[in-house]
């Protein structure tokens, strides 16, 4: 990153706005709009943290320590100077993304060519679109909304949002948000089907609320996701591909429990060879994995398509147990 590059990232994030995202509260105001308050960095009892919004910088009479947003992250998250700016480009994306995603959901409602397809992948559960956020890009329009919203044309660029053209990079496109990143699955076939923004696929799909379950489904694909946790499988996470980054396997060691890996049973074996070699590796780490056997050419996603339901899936579950 060259000097220019560190003072658009300094410019686009305020130190008062970070650290108040951050849980810091202004306790006194001082003199040339200077704030004084607690110091995040030690134990601090009384005010001893000055904040200068005007130059963006801090410095605590306690600890001794001071500088711009970026020595700030450095010290809070307690990471050297490259981690840092990793962190703080990831924080400058998150509400970019999220009011993308927010203005993708609006246009689901808007576009029948959207619902239609939902239908047809098997999606009728509002509750299920709600749970997921699952939206739309129609493509085309996504830089007029956020522009009025003060975010720049390089911004959305960088994000990966709009292309250097101008154009949306999303087109007719189904919209999940993740951790991070979004995920757009065209609703036609004359383009790849699969598509996120550049960056990490972020960890496993909606992790929180898999972790605890002491016998978690994992699936390959978003739709996959969809259709079990519409049958009421709750215990469900998605690794948005058969290759699991090392953050996701990670989660998938982070206690014991039994894994059951249920990824497409491709034509060509691939899927089921993945699963396979996955299934080796969790169990090496002393976690319990049950590859589960679909019949050929399904995924779960075209298995409760084609009229599967929840007591039959169970019953796959409860082969891979054998
Ligand atoms: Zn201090």
């Amino acid at each position: 990153m060259n000097r220019e590059a560190l003072d658009d990232l300094k410019q686009q994030i305020p130190l008062m706005g970070y650290l108040q995202a951050h849980h810091w509260h202004p306790a006194r105001p001082l003199s040339r709009g200077r704030w004084m308050g607690l110091c995040p960095l030690h134990d601090d009892h009384k005010p001893s943290f000055l904040v200068d919004p005007n130059k963006d910088l801090f410095y605590c009479y306690g600890c001794g320590r001071g500088g711009d947003v970026i020595r700030f992250a450095e010290l809070y998250h307690q990471v050297k100077f490259a981690e840092a700016l990793v962190l703080l480009r990831h924080w400058r994306g998150t509400p970019l993304l999220h009011e993308a995603a927010r203005y993708y959901r609006v246009q689901l409602q808007r576009h029948s060519e959207a619902v239609a397809y939902l239908l047809q992948r098997g999606i009728h559960s509002l509750a299920l679109i709600e749970h997921m956020q699952i939206g739309y890009a129609p493509g085309g329009c996504l830089r007029g909304w956020l522009s009025p919203l003060s975010y720049s044309l390089p911004a959305l660029c960088q994000a990966g949002l709009v292309t250097d053209a101008g154009y949306d990079a999303f087109v007719r496109r189904i919209v999940f948000p993740l951790e991070g990143n979004l995920y757009g699955r065209s609703i036609s076939d004359s383009v790849p089907p699969h598509r996120f923004l550049p960056g990490s696929k972020g960890g496993l799909y909606l992790w929180q609320q898999a972790q605890s379950f002491p016998e978690v489904i994992l699936v390959e694909g978003l739709f996959d996701y969809a259709v079990l946790w519409q049958a009421g499988f709750e215990n469900i996470t998605c690794s948005l591909g058969t290759h699991l980054n090392v953050q996701q396997f990670r989660q998938l060691c982070d206690r014991p429990r039994t894994v059951y890996v249920a990824f497409d049973a491709d034509r060509n074996g691939s899927g089921q060879q993945a699963a396979q070699c996955l299934s080796q590796r969790l169990r090496e780490r002393g976690i319990t994995a049950r590859p589960v056997s679909l019949p050929e050419g399904h995924d779960p996603n075209s298995f409760f398509v084609q009229g599967g339901d929840a007591r039959q899936f169970q019953s796959l579950l409860e082969a891979a147990r054998s």
